[in-house]
């Protein structure tokens, strides 16, 4: 649009419009209609009168693709005060008509971005160019072309979209500054270059694809880029989530197992030059499965995601934190003196987890079982340092838990141990090798047994006798729990109706497994174990642990319910080790506690704690049996307390049937 027209449409509006013999006209951009044309233009639209012609519905059946140009038009023009000429192809009676088109903004009265059209006739063009230009104007690719400086000759409305200033330069484009001297150097070597890369673009900051070419500006001669450019942004996004996930854990987002891989590889590298050590440390939690199964899968989730924070903090920037799937996490230490290392990674992390952990509103305290294993001693590779650290780990199981072990030779020996035992307790069902014995339980006052806990051993035809911490985690893991579940609880009912029979009214404990709390059937194995026993169910006790009360499933509560409605008494495990929380355990039918050996026998250090509990449980009405009592003094303590009940290898060692029946005849006898 050249000046003289402007001067004219301003003061008159667009009467000296009709002055001009080129068609002109005005475009509601936001009603799709002609506002006002000249008579060339009410011509060139093939038109009757303005008046008809003001009445088109020009968006009638306009494209999307049209659509979106107009509006970036409009912006352009608000924002650059920008002038296109553009070829276009319009359809004034269903015929194509090519023209160069002049477009600039025009401010209407009531404010807003009209578009001021101006054709010229095109020269004839081939039908292959006029194509050409149309598919120019409507694809979603950005085609510009720059001068050799950068500067801009041309952009599509694509291109025109996605820029901040239309007189941007080719180097502010990129987000890395040294993309564009790398483009430029790849365009002189081979005359063309195609890199995806950051750019910065009115919508913010996106991945593009972009084909740089050497060509000549059609309108000068001179040299030129044609650059062409479309959004690869989701593609790169999907691949560098990818590429995240082959290399970290989803829920973490520590590095994962592959990683450690090629980290490990890596380190033993370096180190070798060094004379430096490595060490990896398997980290396996204690009991996580119970907070699984009693809090759900989420609580279990956040409770990793905690943990792995807490393993983070513990350790230096250069130390590799990894989880390898479940409740498993693995550190990867390195130094001089490796040792010295590894017990201060040791101090940190028993400190970073000693914090208890809210979930649900429960205060969850967890713990770590670590094993470790060197390098290069333990193995010279990282899959045989994994197994002996994770064989490690099972001995610091085994010691008790919330403990670390080195890797020593003996452990791989264990293992094989391990794993036929899993096959042989399969076995053992059928050749039906379990055998309960019972330990007695003592009233204090009197000296008397007054009970025994029905504790179950596997007699192995090779190895021996097997004690249940061995394989009772295996039954719970296969689901033969179950069976062993009923097995000993219909041996310990008939035990007690025997023991009736011979005048000793003893009450028999036994033993659940969180497990069996979630056994659907458990309530009717339970009544077809009494009924035909005949046992009375008032001299039948269930012990249960506290990780079974640990979250609010109503479920947990009703069975308990159900359990006392049998009439059977209910008791609390190894009180002291878990969670703790008396008085939110009060809701549950529970009429004993067992207070756990660790209070009895170390008494220094839980002297208190162990009184309070005690105190506490004198104010619920709950019956009190002391665990592990295996010394005078530690009787004396507990009578000291007013403790009711007491069981420990001071009374008696955990015996066969026989052995314990006879025990409580000279028991008679002598008194
Ligand atoms: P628990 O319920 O805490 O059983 C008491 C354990 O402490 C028994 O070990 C017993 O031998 C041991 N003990 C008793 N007095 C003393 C003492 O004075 N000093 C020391 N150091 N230990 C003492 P045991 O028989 O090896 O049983 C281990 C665990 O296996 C039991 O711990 C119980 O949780 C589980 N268990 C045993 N039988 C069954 C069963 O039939 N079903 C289920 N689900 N678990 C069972
Ligand atoms: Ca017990
Ligand atoms: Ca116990």
């Amino acid at each position: 649009m050249n000046t003289s027209v402007e001067r004219l449409v301003r003061p008159n509006r667009y009467e000296g419009l009709n002055l001009i013999s080129l068609p002109v006209w005005v475009f509601d951009l936001d009603h799709k209609r002609v506002l006002w044309a000249n008579e060339a233009a009410v011509a060139l639209w093939n038109s009757p009168s303005l008046h008809e012609l003001c009445w088109r519905d020009m968006g009638a059946d306009m494209s999307a693709s049209v659509r979106r140009r107009l509006a970036q038009y409009q912006s352009d023009f608000v924002a650059h005060d920008a002038t296109f000429n553009e070829q276009w192809t319009l359809y004034p009676a269903g015929q194509p008509l090519p023209m160069n088109v002049s477009l600039r903004g025009h401010l209407l009265e009531d404010g807003r971005m009209a578009m001021l059209c101006e054709a010229r006739p095109s020269a004839v063009a081939e039908p292959e160019s006029l194509r050409s230009v149309e598919a120019l104007l409507h694809t979603a690719v950005m085609i510009s072309l720059y001068d050799p400086h950068g500067c801009t000759l041309y952009r599509n409305p694509a291109a025109r979209s996605s820029v901040h200033r239309l007189d941007e330069r080719l180097d502010e484009r990129f987000v890395d500054p040294a993309a564009y001297p790398q483009l430029m150097r790849l365009l002189a070597d081979s005359g063309m270059a195609t890199q995806t890369l950051a750019v910065r673009t009115a919508q913010g900051e996106r991945w593009h694809e972009i084909s740089v070419r050497r060509c000549k500006d059609a309108v000068t001669g001179g040299d030129a880029m044609l650059v062409s450019e479309a959004d690869v942004s989701i593609l790169k996004r999907t691949e560098a989530r990818a590429q995240f996930l082959a290399l970290h854990d989803a829920l973490t987002g520590l590095p994962n197992r592959s990683q450690v891989m090629q980290r490990f590889d890596e380190a033993v590298g370096r180190i070798g030059d060094l004379g430096e050590q490595a060490a990896l440390l398997f980290i396996d939690l204690d009991h996580f499965k119970n907070v699984n199964d009693t809090l759900g899968h989420a609580a279990g989730d956040a409770l990793l995601v905690e943990v792995a924070r807490r393993l983070r903090t513990a350790v230096r920037n250069s130390d590799l934190v990894a989880r390898l799937g479940g409740d498993e996490f693995l550190l990867l230490l390195v130094g001089p003196d490796i040792l010295h290392e590894v017990e201060r990674v040791r101090a940190r992390l028993m400190n970073a987890l000693a914090e208890p952990m809210s979930l649900l509103g429960q205060s969850v305290h967890i713990t770590p079982s670590v094993g470790v294993a060197l390098y290069p001693q333990d193995g010279q590779n990282v899959d045989t340092l994994l197994r002996n650290a994770d064989l490690a780990m099972y001995s610091a199981k085994e010691r008790g838990r919330n403990d670390l072990a080195f890797y020593d030779a003996g452990m791989s020996e264990a293992l094989n141990n391990r794993t036929s035992l899993e096959a042989d307790l399969r076995l053992a069902f059928e050749r039906e090798e379990f055998e309960v014995h019972y330990q007695s339980i003592v009233d204090v006052a009197s000296g008397r047994t007054v009970g025994a806990e029905a504790l179950v051993r596997w007699r192995h035809p090779e190895r021996g006798m097997i004690p249940p911490d061995v394989f009772i985690p295996v039954c719970e893991g296969n689901g033969s729990i179950r069976n062993l579940g009923r097995i000993v609880f219909n041996a310990a009912a008939r035990q007690q109706v025997a023991w009736a029979a011979a005048g000793h009214v003893l009450k028999v404990a036994v033993n659940l497994s969180p497990r069996q709390l979630r056994d659907p059937e458990l309530l009717a194995d339970l009544k077809a174990a009494l009924q035909s026993s005949g046992a009375d169910p008032r001299w039948l006790q269930l012990e249960l642990t506290e990780s079974m009360f640990l979250g609010r499933d109503p479920a947990v509560l009703a069975l308990l319910n159900d359990i006392q409605t049998l009439g059977l008494g209910l008791s609390l495990d190894d009180f002291g080790t878990g969670y703790s929380n008396l008085a939110y355990l009060q809701q549950f039918p529970i009429q004993t506690l067992k207070i756990d050996r660790s209070f009895v026998q170390c008494l220094d250090v839980n002297r208190p704690v162990a009184e309070l509990i005690v105190a506490m449980c004198r104010l619920m009405k709950l019956g009190v049996v002391a665990e592990g009592v295996e010394t005078t003094e530690q009787l004396a303590w507990v009578r000291a307390q007013g403790i009711a009940q007491s069981q420990g290898f001071l009374h008696s060692r955990p015996l066969p049937a026989a052995a314990f029946t006879a025990l409580v005849v000279v028991d008679c006898v002598a008194r």
